[in-house]
């Protein structure tokens, strides 16, 4: 039996079956109406048409006469807001950081923007922005990690006291504001220095206060413990990490979400899941969604060792979201609308808005998804993207 298409290769039958019109990848679309796609307004997915000029959504609803636009088909596809990733990691091994290539995480694969997610400090921040942000073919926003060199693959689990330095970081954070949306800190015992679990979450969220930034805190092997770094979370800071299964997770001994998380929640602290290689686990999501505990972002910690592995791709992550029982608008909304508003960007699809759209369709069959821990769970469905519109731009996609 033949193996499933490709997604590339379905990217461009649709691309050639649904254009009327011949356009290179990535260039600019003018006035571009798509017909007859089911498109997310207010909340639930609808079928109509939707106008696209300059950037900017004109119209969104049906049989719209527009002589002059180029058309192409919606049939089948879903336009939903454009993908937001909050958690990647774009600064390369040769030059010493740990990210995947843009091109393989960004608009090629159905998301509009991204968040890296503190590769850099204060030190190599500008050497990241001139090789890749500035490069890029997808808008990126950064978290300055509170070490000067931020994530190292060489110096992983070498850290002491003292890698920091605050005079540098305000520099960076006055010089790139807008650029930079927050601080990162990684709060897990192999990161931290370990006379003093606590120093580098401390610093971070002193810079946080001084910049009026969020903080981003990744949570892993303890010390420290998440009792200890909760209560320290302000509204807008965002844990990182929340589906992780490694003896210490956002549940009680009696496997009931922890009270911590529940206040910190309550407070307007953010949860998040950064997929990557070791944080996500079926059984907590499960365990979390039975509890009701289901206002967080997705996002894919997509970085040089999970794109091969367990990640892989954005779309491979929100697939394992829709089959473990999240409806597709909840998906798309963890996605795209909720991670745009922690970075302060609009992803309504209305007319006026930024036209900033992810098309996607659904694969049926077949598919096994696996988690970090080695849990595997059959699914019946899959997201696909299809075509980026960013920028005024458009942009087939492949997984
Ligand atoms: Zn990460």
């Amino acid at each position: 039996m033949m193996g499933p298409i490709p997604a590339e290769l379905l990217g461009l039958i649709f691309l050639r079956k649904s254009l009327r019109f011949r356009l290179m990848a990535g260039e600019k679309i003018g006035l571009l109406l798509v017909r007859k796609a089911k498109v997310l307004v207010q909340g639930s997915f609808v079928e109509t048409d939707l106008l696209v000029e300059g950037g900017r959504i004109r119209e969104v609803k049906s049989l719209i006469d527009t002589p002059g636009a180029r058309e192409l088909d919606g049939e089948g596809l879903y336009a939903g807001p454009g993908w937001v990733d909050l958690h990647t990691h774009l600064y390369p091994l040769r030059f010493g950081g740990v990210g995947s290539r843009e091109k393989n995480l960004g608009v090629r694969t159905g998301v509009t923007c991204l968040l890296d997610a503190g590769t850099t400090g204060a030190k190599n921040f500008e050497g990241f922005k001139e090789r890749v942000i500035d490069r890029a073919e997808t808008k990126i926003f950064a978290l300055l990690n509170i070490k000067s060199l931020g994530i190292r693959f060489w110096q992983l689990g070498r850290v002491r006291t003292g890698e920091d330095d605050f005079r540098m970081i305000s520099e960076v954070l006055s010089k790139h504001r807008g650029l930079i949306k927050g601080i990162k800190v990684t709060a897990s015992r192999e990161h931290m220095a370990a006379s003093d679990p606590l120093y580098y979450v401390r610093r971070a969220i002193d810079a946080g206060n001084e910049f009026s930034l969020p903080v981003m805190v990744h949570f892993g092997l303890t010390p420290p413990e998440l009792e200890q770094i909760l209560p320290m979370l302000r509204s807008k800071d965002l844990l990182t990490h929340c589906f992780r299964n490694a003896g210490h997770t956002i549940f009680d001994s009696r496997g009931r979400l922890r009270p911590s998380i529940l206040a910190a929640r309550d407070r307007g602290v953010g949860f998040d899941l950064g997929h990557g290689v070791r944080s996500f686990s079926f059984p907590v999501l499960e365990q979390a969604l039975l509890q009701g505990f289901d206002d967080f972002t997705i996002s894919s910690d997509l970085y040089l060792l999970s794109r091969p592995f367990r990640a892989r791709s954005f779309a491979n992550v929100l697939s394992k979201f829709l089959n473990s029982g999240m409806g597709l608008e909840k998906v798309i909304a963890a996605a795209s609308i909720k991670p745009a508003e922690w970075l302060g960007l609009e992803r309504a699809l209305a007319p006026g808005k930024p036209a900033e759209l992810t098309l996607f369709r659904l694969e049926a069959g077949e598919f096994i998804f696996d988690d970090c821990w080695g849990e595997k769970r059959t699914g019946t469905q899959r997201i696909v993207p299809v075509y980026a519109i960013s920028g005024g731009s458009l942009f087939p996609c492949r997984q």
